[in-house]
């Protein structure tokens, strides 16, 4: 193949990258071609996934497409391959985070509380925001009602070592109040790709923020507490959180029925 072709080729390849058209097929002589049916068909069978880190809507700039083939291109042999995200894991989810100052929380925080554990967790938990506790020490449910999932750990055979514990938001609401939209719109994404690099056979929702947050469940918890959700290629479990059983020790019995069940379905999925 010439020089002048190579280009050529280069250039088409790289415009219908561009369109989001990454494999291409040699026609064997004498073949007939797929039809429409049969492409469509290998289109249509995504691999479910847990909602998506990247915005969901493209901007006006990343959907505005060239529609004509560039000029000039590397050649075939040089072109970096196309950008694709391989399965990341959490120091690279950590080190994307930075010293983020993506919402008005990082102004009042501490320490970015990112979270802790066991990055092949089977068991995540997914809290609200750090409190004053967590934002002195920089880890998850370290005060009085990490004293409590501790012992709910415990209750379902467990150490905190072997689970992973995070929040939706990074970085402490002032005097604790539950995270606003924009702060957990700013910093979920990063939340959804930690349990996706731990792909855990649970995730644990800790409280109505975290079921809404993971589910988009808007019901109240009292009604979807103790349940069992799709979430992606996992499951989802509701419980209440925490503090809510400091501040009303009776329901402490739910709670750990709700860890029961956990227990028992970490045992039989296993
Ligand atoms: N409450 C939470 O939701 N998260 C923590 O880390 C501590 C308390």
């Amino acid at each position: 193949m010439d020089d002048k072709l190579r280009e050529k080729l280069a250039a088409w390849l790289e415009f219908y990258r561009d369109l989001g058209i990454e494999d291409f097929y040699r026609r064997e002589p004498g073949l007939r071609s797929e039809t429409a049916d049969s492409k469509l068909e290998s289109r249509q069978h995504p691999e479910p996934r847990i909602p998506s880190p990247e915005p969901q809507v493209p901007s006006p700039e990343s959907r505005a497409v060239n529609l004509s083939p560039p000029p000039l291109a590397l050649s075939l042999f040089e072109a970096p391959p196309p950008p694709r995200r391989e399965h990341e894991t959490l120091e690279q989810v950590r080190a994307d985070l930075g010293d983020c100052r993506r919402c008005r929380l990082a102004g009042g925080r501490k320490t970015i509380v990112f979270g802790q554990g066991n990055p092949h967790a089977e068991l995540v938990f997914v809290g609200e925001g750090p409190g004053a506790d967590e934002d002195e020490q920089g880890l998850p449910f370290v005060g009085r009602a990490g004293q409590l999932l501790n012992r709910m750990i415990q209750f379902v055979g467990m150490k905190r070592e072997e689970v992973y514990i995070c929040n939706i938001v990074k970085c402490r609401p002032p005097g604790n109040r539950t995270p606003e939209k924009d702060e957990v719109d700013a910093c979920s994404p990063f939340l959804f790709r930690q349990i996706e690099a731990i792909r855990p056979r649970l995730v644990c929702c800790l409280g109505a923020p975290a079921m809404k947050t993971l589910l988009g469940i808007k019901e109240g918890i009292t009604r979807v507490r103790g349940q069992f959700f799709a979430y992606g290629s996992t499951k989802a479990f509701v419980a209440y959180h925490p503090a809510y059983i400091l501040r009303n020790p009776r329901e402490e019995k739910t709670l750990r029925e709700d860890f029961e069940t956990i227990r028992k379905f970490l045992k039989s999925a296993g």
